[in-house]
This record gives structure tokens, C-alpha cells and sequence, in this order.
């Protein structure tokens, strides 16, 4: 079998121009403001890119650029101002923050109603209850692409593998409440491959370059590869080795160009279903 390639370039390019034509509908801009602390390079392109996707869909888009050293009470002085500005619809503070700052009090500094990016705890609970209205973007960017593939998650036996706060449990959540039958598989598991080959849809996010190969999988798998790694030699490769699963595989994301695309596309979609669960469409 070879499998199908599902592009995550097409299908996110696809979600922007929905998000534009959306935001364009809109009496207001809706307004997403970027909070990057530091100087970590591989932050500042995440950023960058975020923020010109946001300007091409017609969002009222601002970076606010913070130095290393900023003193915690400033950064939650920042989030308390940008949660009062009723022009600001999303709120995202880039991560890694630097070791001084308590990541876990910023995040839930944010106005559960402006946190684009899911991860304050009303949220990951609203997500956990089958509620939620702003789930992170990773994990939606992985459940569009499986809609986009025609995969019917009912009944299905999905193994999610990585129990992340950032891809792993809130993508298992998503496909609990798409009535999927979900395993989630971490590095305590026992036996991962064989785990793996009772998979229909298996969704890889452990951060290990090429670890699934075709032998992990069922015949005819679906197989979403969330992995980002970067290899010596500069290659970006994902967690799945694409080459040999698409032997085995119905169905494959590749990396680069797979889930990556969605993440962002997901960000500016999240931006547009705050602003209008705040402020209305009208
Ligand atoms: P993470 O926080 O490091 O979590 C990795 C998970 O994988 C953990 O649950 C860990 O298990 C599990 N794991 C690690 N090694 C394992 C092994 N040998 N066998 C079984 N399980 C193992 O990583 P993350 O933030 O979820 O990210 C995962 C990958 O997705 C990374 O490559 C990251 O770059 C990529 N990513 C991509 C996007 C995107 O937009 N495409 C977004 C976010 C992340 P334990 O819990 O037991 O330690």
C-alpha cells in the first residue's frame, strides 16, 4: 500500500481564506495580541509568522516584544492590561517564558475568554467535559486534517502517542468526544508497537525523530504525524518515518507540511470564534 499524502499546506491555506472571509463579515477587526519575552530565535519565527498570517486574514494583529530579564509582575501587568482592552480578542504569550517567569501563573493570568492558544485550566477543563469552545491549535489542526481525509471516527480504535498538556491529552479529549475509542501511550507504556498495530487513526507526538515505522502499524492506518524534530545533518523530520509507514498506511501527514501549516491556521480561527463569543457577530 502507499499511502495518501494529506497536505496540511492546501488544506490550512484553505482555513485561512475561510477565517478572512469570516473576519472580513465582522462590524470589527478582530484583535490578537502576540506576548514574546526573550530573544529565542526559533520563538521569534513562530512569532513572525503568526503574526503575518494574522495581518493576510484582516486581523487586527501587534507583537508586543519583551526583553529576557522582564520581571515577572510586569508580564502579568501586561496580561491584566491586555485582558481589560476590549479590543484585543486573543491573547498568546509565546512559550518557552525564561526560567524566572512562573509560566503556569501567566497562563492563567489570561482571560480564559481571550486564551487562543487553550491552555488555561477553565479551558483544558471545558476541553476534558466536552465543552469547549477554544481547544489548543495543534490539537484542532490534527482533528480538521483527519475530517479533511474523510476519516469516520465513530467506533474507531485511535492511539494517541504522547501525553503532552500541549498536543497529547488535548488531542485525545478531541477524539473522546469525536466517539472515538482513544488510548493514550507514553513512555511508560508497555509494548508500544504492539499498542501501535491496534490503531485505525494513530497520532504521533513524542518528540523522537522517526520512531513509528510500518511495523508499528495496522494495515490501512491512518497516521497524523505531529512530530517536529530537527536532525544534525538540518533536516526537519517528524516522529513517524514517513517512507516506511506509507507502505503500510491508508493515510500519512508529511513533515514538514503537514501539521505544522494547521497549527497557525487554527490560531487565527480560535482569534475569530473569541471575538465573536465576546462581542457577537453584529
Ligand atoms: P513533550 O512535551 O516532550 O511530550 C512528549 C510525550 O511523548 C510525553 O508524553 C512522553 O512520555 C512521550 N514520549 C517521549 N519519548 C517516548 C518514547 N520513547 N516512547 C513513548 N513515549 C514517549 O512533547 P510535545 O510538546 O507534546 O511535542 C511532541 C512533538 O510534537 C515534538 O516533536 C514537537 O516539536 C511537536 N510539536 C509540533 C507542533 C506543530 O505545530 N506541528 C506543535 C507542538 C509540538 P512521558 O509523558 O511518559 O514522558
Amino acid at each position: 500500500m502507499t499511502a495518501r499524502l494529506l497536505d496540511g499546506k492546501v488544506l490550512a491555506a484553505e482555513l485561512r481564506a475561510e477565517v478572512a472571509a469570516r473576519a472580513a463579515m465582522l462590524p470589527y477587526r478582530p484583535g490578537l495580541a502576540v506576548v514574546l519575552v526573550g530573544d529565542d530565535p526559533a520563538s521569534a519565527v513562530y512569532v513572525r509568522n503568526k503574526d503575518r498570517a494574522a495581518q493576510q486574514a484582516g486581523l487586527n494583529a501587534q507583537t508586543i516584544r519583551l526583553p529576557a530579564d522582564t520581571p515577572h509582575a510586569d508580564l502579568l501587568r501586561l496580561i491584566g492590561r491586555l485582558n481589560a482592552d476590549g479590543a484585543v480578542d486573543g491573547i498568546l504569550v509565546q512559550l518557552p517564558l525564561p526560567p524566572h517567569i512562573d509560566t503556569r501563573a501567566i497562563l492563567e493570568a489570561v482571560d480564559p475568554g481571550k486564551d487562543v492558544d487553550g491552555f488555561h485550566p477553565i479551558n483544558v477543563g471545558r476541553l476534558a467535559e466536552g465543552s469547549a469552545i477554544l481547544a489548543p491549535c495543534t490539537p484542532r489542526g490534527v482533528m480538521k486534517l483527519l475530517a479533511a481525509a474523510g476519516v469516520s471516527l465513530g467506533g474507531s480504535r485511535a492511539l494517541v502517542l504522547g501525553r503532552s498538556a500541549i498536543v497529547g491529552r488535548p488531542v485525545a479529549n478531541l477524539l473522546l468526544a469525536a466517539n472515538a475509542t482513544v488510548t493514550i501511550a507514553h513512555s511508560r507504556t508497555r509494548d508500544l508497537p504492539a499498542e501501535c498495530r491496534r490503531a485505525q487513526v494513530l497520532v504521533a507526538a513524542v518528540g523522537r525523530p522517526e520512531m513509528v515505522t510500518a511495523d508499528w502499524l495496522a494495515d490501512g492506518a491512518v497516521v497524523i504525524d505531529v512530530g517536529i524534530n530537527r536532525l544534525p545533518d538540518g533536516r526537519l523530520v517528524g516522529d513517524c518515518n514517513t517512507a516506511s509507514c506509507a507502505e503500510r498506511a491508508a493515510a500519512i501527514t508529511p513533515v514538514p507540511g503537514g501539521v505544522g501549516p494547521m497549527t497557525i491556521a487554527c490560531l487565527l480561527e480560535n482569534t475569530v470564534l473569541a471575538a465573536v463569543a465576546r462581542r457577537g457577530e453584529g
